[in-house]
């Protein structure tokens, strides 16, 4: 763990947490990046986790990642986020999510949790059992339930203002789009596409799914890696994060990247090599702030009608971010964060 003291330093974190209960085994981390703005909000990931470093590379960085989608999409909160170490397949379990609820309730209210990538609105109920600061909940325990279709539309919205950006039109009929991983937010974001006369290639890990997807939305199948040679217009990253890489970047034919992942890039370096190849990105935690602006209903930040417009806005805030970076010659993920830090001053 020898990059934790700079990376919290130079990033500013305020309060990182390991918890561990005896009874259920239970391992997980929490990380408040900034609650400048607000408590800290971010969603709980179940993964299998290769290591600790690993772990904790990955919470803080969605943590920070967080802070600037909160404060980007002008919402009185800040940035956290959690993972719980497993297989959410084999070994979740209702005490294991209680426990994590405990571990929740302990933190005073200074990080609000949600679901993430291997947990859901059910898995709240339980979380919910435990602690006040949770927001996502199914919607038959009086939560707003999943975020991910919000997201979905967020992405949509975000995807229509790259294509004015890159080719003078919104226009969805007949462009051409590879979306990498048919979860939750992705299967939603092929759906909204197909409907609006997209032509679609279409890859997940999980083999059954993509096959029974791809005759739905009459979409070409492709392998996880595969896809990202497809020769299309928008290349959707809706699976895990860190897959824009120098080395993927190479392969990548579309003009546009703009999809639902967190973390898309594998480093820094990634943001300056994609506006050298004159490749419009859509910055992730701009385009994928949907499910966000959706959870702030628990919280009474917004009414339904208030997440719409807000939602419906991803577009004009990345036109606005696409213009800048024009402007500077400046990666629009600089300029995205440099809007957030603005807000956060
Ligand atoms: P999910 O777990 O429901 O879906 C991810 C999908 O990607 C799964 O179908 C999985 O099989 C597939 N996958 C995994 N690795 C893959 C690979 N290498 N290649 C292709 N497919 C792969 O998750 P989700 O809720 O749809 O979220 C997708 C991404 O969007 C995540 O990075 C998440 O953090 C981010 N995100 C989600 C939301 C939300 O509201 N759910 C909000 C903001 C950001």
């Amino acid at each position: 763990m020898t990059f934790l003291v700079p990376e919290l330093t130079q990033n500013g974190f305020e309060h990182i947490s390991f918890f561990y209960d005896r009874k259920t085994a239970i391992k997980a981390i929490v990380s408040i990046h900034n609650t400048s703005l607000g408590p800290s909000l971010g969603g709980c990931r179940f993964y299998p986790y290769a290591s600790t470093d690993a772990a904790l590379k990955d919470v803080m960085r969605l943590s920070e990642a967080m802070t600037y989608k909160a404060a980007v999409a002008d919402l009185p909160l800040g940035g956290g986020k959690a993972v719980i170490f497993g297989n959410p397949k084999s070994d979740k379990s209702p005490e294991k999510l209680k426990a994590f609820g405990s571990f929740v309730e302990r933190l005073g209210g200074a990080y609000i949790t949600t679901v993430d990538s291997g947990t859901t609105s059910e898995d709240m109920i339980h979380v919910q059992s435990q602690t006040s600061h949770v927001v996502g909940v199914s919607s038959k325990h009086g939560g707003s339930d999943d975020p991910s279709p919000n997201t979905a539309i967020g992405v949509f919205e975000g995807i229509k203002a790259c294509l004015e950006t890159q080719f003078g039109s919104p226009e969805i009929k007949g462009r051409h789009f590879a979306i990498q991983g048919i979860g939750n937010v992705g299967y939603r974001l092929a759906k909204l596409l197909r409907q609006a006369g997209a032509k679609l290639s279409l890859a997940d890990v999980q083999e059954e799914k993509l096959k029974v997807a791809c005759k739905e939305l009459d979409a070409d199948q492709y392998t996880t890696e595969s896809i990202f040679s497809v020769a299309c217009d928008v290349f959707s990253p809706c699976a895990m994060g860190g897959v824009i890489s120098q080395e993927s970047l190479g392969r990548i034919k579309a003009p546009i990247i703009a999809g639902a992942a967190n973390n898309q890039l594998a480093d820094a370096s990634v943001a300056k090599a994609i506006l050298e190849k004159n490749i419009l990105y859509a910055p992730d935690f701009v385009i994928n702030a949907g499910g966000l602006i959706h959870v702030a209903l628990d919280l009474k930040i917004l009414n339904m009608e208030q997440i719409e417009e807000k939602t419906r806005k991803i577009g004009q805030t990345l036109k606005t971010i696409f213009e800048r970076s024009k402007a500077t010659t400046t990666p629009t993920h600089q300029i995205a964060i440099e809007f957030a830090k603005e807000k956060l001053h």
